[in-house]
């Protein structure tokens, strides 16, 4: 038998618990001024003229943590030179997948660091981040398929899951036996750079997983060199749309490319919801990762009956978040990621303020990129024009009569990711949930944080290709199609 039996999840930490706490503390403590440098790893000696090298800095305070060496053209050019398909079987493959899984447990010190430093991770987002990357490790690890790879396989990912989604992407496309480019978000070089270095220690050779960090230059010669046999992306819905055409005109036909991306998600919730696991839910899904997730809740739809109370509890549940550096232990929000982030939603917030819509604003932190949690009033999911990638939340009152208009206004944004819904009526769970385009619907609970295994995630129309991460499918798009093989 090819499997591994299956491991169950990541049992994770329980912050609750003050022994944890303290342990998490100690282990964290040696990285709290240390300064890492990443480079490329790729299968040969980089060149000697080198690429460009860059500061990288914490978001919440703007003091450097480390450096990152770009690639020169030349190292560019080797990596896809050397790149070779992993010639392991299946169970040795799966075996050095969970031996990651393992290190990367082992070096949560370090990894909860970087995390609070580079991507200003709280605590709590820090422990999910690694449960997620070990559990995909783990979960693609037990469920190799029989197919053959399809070759080279390109991987770029996003900051905001620096090495949840980044690991797994790369645990996927390893997992089929395919030889990796990674290029993980300019912002998050250095967990990508430790991630990798876990990997080759755990004994994934080095010409089946090479690194290169750098910006959109690296990821359009690795999206459209012919050597590249297919690409996994996650970021925005406007990236996604380039990479596809360039594909098209540089790859071979029918190369796979498994893209997630943004969302407008929504949430419902009507009169007979329980406010308290409402408001709750709200605070988590909008804010939580200071809402740089694309996952995360923005435009939230209250019945009118409710909707006074509701907000009220909000305002409230606001004022009692812990917002400031993420390497405090009870910080609840922190820093968005840097500085054209934040302007470019304190901009959104100014046009609001002049148009008198904000309902309530906070005091965000000084010293770095915060931006304070936000509500801003709008008549419907239709007033916005594009995802705002932080924690600002649109709220929108609708009556009784009124919600199949609010399911239709839903629908025609053209994405479709996550959806929430609060309602004590089972029959209403049932018509909305029929209705609704979203590849992740969530009951009576926060619309954040899909866990491996038991909810694969990813959307439908503007917001990604699918199959889900996560879920039973997604290898199978690793994998050469058939007729490919057939022909080669
Ligand atoms: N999987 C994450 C979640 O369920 C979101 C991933 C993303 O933001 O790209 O919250």
């Amino acid at each position: 038998d090819l499997f591994q039996p299956e491991r169950p999840n990541s049992k994770g930490f329980d912050l609750g618990h003050a022994p944890t706490l303290a342990a998490i503390d100690t282990a964290r403590a040696p990285y709290a001024v240390h300064q890492w440098a990443a480079a490329p790893l790729i299968a040969s000696p980089l060149s000697a003229a080198g690429g460009a090298e860059h500061p990288v800095t914490n978001p919440a305070n703007l003091t450097q943590v480390g450096t990152v060496r770009l690639p020169s053209d030349a190292d560019l050019d080797n990596a896809l030179a050397a790149a070779t398909p992993w010639q392991a079987s299946a169970a040795e493959r799966a075996d050095v997948l969970n031996r990651a899984a393992d290190l990367y447990e082992e070096n949560y010190g370090e990894l909860f660091a970087l995390l609070a430093r580079e991507a200003g991770k709280t605590l709590a987002d820090c422990v999910a981040e690694l449960r997620e990357a070990v559990d995909f490790l783990r979960y693609y690890a037990a469920r190799i398929p029989a197919e053959d790879p399809v070759g080279v396989f390109t991987c770029i990912s996003p900051w905001n899951f620096p090495l949840a989604i980044f690991s797994g992407q790369i645990a996927a496309a390893l997992a089929v036996g395919n030889a990796v480019i990674a290029k993980p978000a300019e912002q998050t070089p250095l967990i990508a750079y430790r991630a990798v270095s876990l990997l080759h220690e755990a004994g994934v050779p080095v010409s089946a997983l090479q690194l290169l960090p750098g910006g959109g230059e690296v990821g359009a010669a690795l999206t459209s060199d012919p050597r590249v046999g297919g690409v996994a992306f996650t970021g925005s819905t406007a990236t996604a749309l380039k990479i596809r055409a360039s594909m098209a005109d540089n790859l071979r036909p029918g190369a796979p490319l498994i893209a997630e991306t943004g969302g407008l998600n929504a949430m419902i919730v009507d009169s007979t919801a329980l406010p308290e696991q409402a408001v709750q839910s709200i605070i988590e899904s909008a804010f939580q990762s200071a809402g740089q997730r694309c996952s995360a809740l923005r435009c939230l739809y209250l019945q009118d009956d409710i909707a006074d109370t509701v907000l009220k509890m909000l305002k409230g549940a606001m004022d009692a978040l812990n917002l400031g550096d993420p390497w405090h232990l009870t910080t609840d929000s922190g820093p968005v990621i840097d500085d054209t982030a934040r302007a470019g939603i304190l901009a959104h917030i100014d046009t609001a303020r002049a148009e008198g819509r904000v309902l309530k604003e906070m005091q965000a932190p000084q010293g770095g990129t915060f931006v304070a949690p936000t509500l801003i009033s709008v008549p419907g999911i239709s007033a916005l024009k594009q995802e705002i990638f932080g924690p600002v939340l649109h709220v929108a009152r609708f009556k009784s009569q009124e919600l199949d208009k609010v399911i239709d206004d839903i629908n025609a944004t053209g994405y479709g990711l996550t959806f929430g819904l609060h309602t004590r009526i089972d029959d209403r769970v049932q018509y909305i949930c029929d209705r609704i385009h979203a590849g992740n619907l969530y009951v009576n609970r926060n619309q954040i944080g899909a866990i491996v295994g038991s909810q694969p995630f990813g959307g439908e129309g503007l917001s990604g290709t699918g199959p889900k991460a996560g879920g039973p499918l997604y290898l199978s798009r690793f994998c050469a199609p058939d007729r490919q093989r057939a022909d080669s």
